[in-house]
C-alpha cells in the first residue's frame, strides 16, 4: 500500500542516513584506488559485497563483462534500474567523481529495496554496474547484450562542477582513425619517388575546416595528428590521425560520417595514398533525457535547497546517450564544487572535490531524490504513463 507523502519523505531520509556509513566508506575506497576503464575490479567488487550484505541477488561478471554487475532485490515489474559507474581517469584518478555515481546507485537501490519490502510493493529495483564510461562505453556493450530488455526505467546521477541540474541533451560522438599508407623517399636527393602520406593527413585537415562553415552550429569535429613522419629527409610515407564527430541529431551525424569518409578519400586521391578509416567502437548516441523525469528531479532537488538549474545542451556525450533510446531514462547532475567556479571537471582539483563532507552530502540528497522518484514510478500508474509518453523511441 502506498503510504504519505510526508512520511515516505521521512522514511527515505531514515534510511539514506541509517546507509550513508557504509555507502561512504565504499565511495571513499574506490577514490582512493583508482582503478582505469575495465579494470574496476576492486571497485566492482566492493559495491557487489555491500549488494550482498544488503540481500540483493548479485550477478558479478554481467553479460560477460568483467567489471560489470546487476544486482536486483524484488521481481516482476515495475522493473526501476539504477546505474553505478565507477572508472577513473588516467593521471587524475576519480577527476569525473564517478566513486559518488556508485555512491547514487548504492543509496537509492537500498532505499527502495526497504521501501517495497516495508510497504509490500510489487516490482522489481536493478542497480546495474556499468564499466568504462570514460573509455569504451560499456553500456553499449550490455545493450547489445540485452540488459535492458526487461528494465522499465533508468536513472543515474552524476557529479558535475556547474549547478545542480537535469539530464541534459548530450552529442551523440563517432570517432574515426584515419591511416594514409604512401613512399617513403629520400626528401632531397628523390623527392620524386615517394608519396607523402603527410600531405594526405594535412589535406583531410583542409577539407574539414572547408566543411566547417556548412556544418549545424552544434556539430564538432576535431582531431590531432598521432604520427606524420619520421624525419624531415625522409618522405612520410605512413600517417595516422584521430578524429571525433559529435552531433546532437543522429542523422546528422550519420551524414556527417558520409562526408568525412568523402574527405578522407579525395584527399588519398589527391596524394597517390591509400586511405584507410576505422571506425572506433563505440559510438555514442546523443543522449534523449526523459522529461517527466527530469521535471521531477529538479522539482525535488529545489525542495532539497540544491538550487537547481535548467541546463543547456550539453556538447559533451556518453554512452548514457544510448540508454536513453531504449528506455524512458534520465542522468541527472549533482553539484559537488561548492561554488568554486574555478574547478572543473576532469581535473586533480575536481578529484579533491569527489571525496569531501559537501560531496557526501550531495550524494545523499540526490539518493534521497531518486529514491522518491522510482518510489513514485512504482506506485502510480498514473506517473509511469506519463513517463512512457514522453518517451520517443518505444518499440
Ligand atoms: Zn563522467
Amino acid at each position: 500500500m502506498a503510504i504519505e507523502m510526508e512520511s515516505l519523505k521521512s522514511r527515505i531520509s531514515h534510511y539514506c542516513t541509517k546507509y550513508q556509513d557504509q555507502i561512504e566508506a565504499v565511495v571513499s575506497k574506490i577514490h582512493s584506488n583508482p582503478e582505469l576503464s575495465e579494470e574496476e575490479i576492486m571497485a566492482c567488487d566492493i559495491q557487489c559485497q555491500l549488494l550482498e550484505q544488503w540481500e540483493f541477488i548479485v550477478e558479478r561478471k554481467f553479460k560477460g563483462l568483467d567489471t560489470a554487475f546487476k544486482a536486483t532485490s524484488g521481481d516482476g515489474h515495475p522493473n526501476v534500474c539504477i546505474m553505478s559507474e565507477y572508472d577513473a581517469l588516467p593521471g587524475i584518478g576519480h577527476g569525473c567523481g564517478h566513486n559518488l555515481i556508485s555512491g547514487v546507485a548504492l543509496g537509492t537501490g537500498i532505499v527502495l529495496k526497504q521501501l517495497l519490502e516495508e510497504n509490500n510493493i510489487p516490482g522489481r529495483i536493478t542497480v546495474m554496474g556499468t564499466p568504462a564510461e570514460e573509455k569504451r562505453g560499456c553500456k553499449i556493450d550490455l545493450i547489445k547484450a540485452g540488459a535492458l530488455e526487461d528494465v522499465d526505467i533508468v536513472m543515474m546521477a552524476h557529479p558535475s562542477d556547474a549547478a545542480t541540474s537535469q539530464s541534459t541533451v548530450a552529442a551523440g560522438i563517432m570517432q574515426f582513425l584515419v591511416k594514409f599508407q604512401g613512399q617513403s623517399s629520400h626528401a632531397a636527393i628523390a623527392p620524386e619517388k615517394g608519396l607523402n602520406a603527410l600531405d594526405a593527413v594535412r589535406l583531410l585537415f583542409s577539407g574539414v575546416d572547408a566543411w566547417r562553415q556548412q556544418l549545424p552550429e552544434t556539430s564538432r569535429i576535431h582531431g590531432v595528428i598521432l604520427n606524420g613522419g619520421e624525419a624531415p629527409n625522409i618522405i612520410p610515407e605512413y600517417s595516422l590521425s584521430d578524429f571525433y564527430l559529435r552531433s546532437f541529431d543522429i542523422d546528422n551525424l550519420l551524414s556527417m560520417k558520409k562526408r568525412f569518409l568523402s574527405i578522407a578519400k579525395g584527399a588519398a586521391l589527391m596524394t597517390d595514398t591509400k586511405a584507410d578509416v576505422k571506425e572506433i567502437a563505440n559510438s555514442y548516441k546523443p543522449g534523449k533525457p526523459n522529461d517527466v523525469l527530469n521535471q521531477n528531479f529538479i522539482r525535488l532537488a529545489e525542495e532539497l535547497n540544491m538550487g537547481p538549474e535548467w541546463a543547456e545542451p550539453s556538447r559533451g556525450s556518453s554512452d548514457f546517450g544510448d540508454v536513453t533510446y531504449e528506455v524512458p531514462a534520465m542522468q541527472a547532475y549533482f553539484n559537488i564544487t561548492d561554488k568554486a567556479k574555478d574547478v572543473v571537471i576532469h581535473s586533480k582539483e575536481f578529484t579533491q572535490c569527489a571525496a569531501v563532507q559537501f560531496a557526501y552530502k550531495q550524494m545523499k540528497k540526490t539518493s534521497r531524490i531518486l529514491a522518491e522518484i522510482g518510489y513514485i514510478y512504482f506506485t502510480s500508474e498514473e506517473f509511469r504513463n506519463e513517463v512512457q509518453e514522453g518517451f520517443p523511441f518505444a518499440k
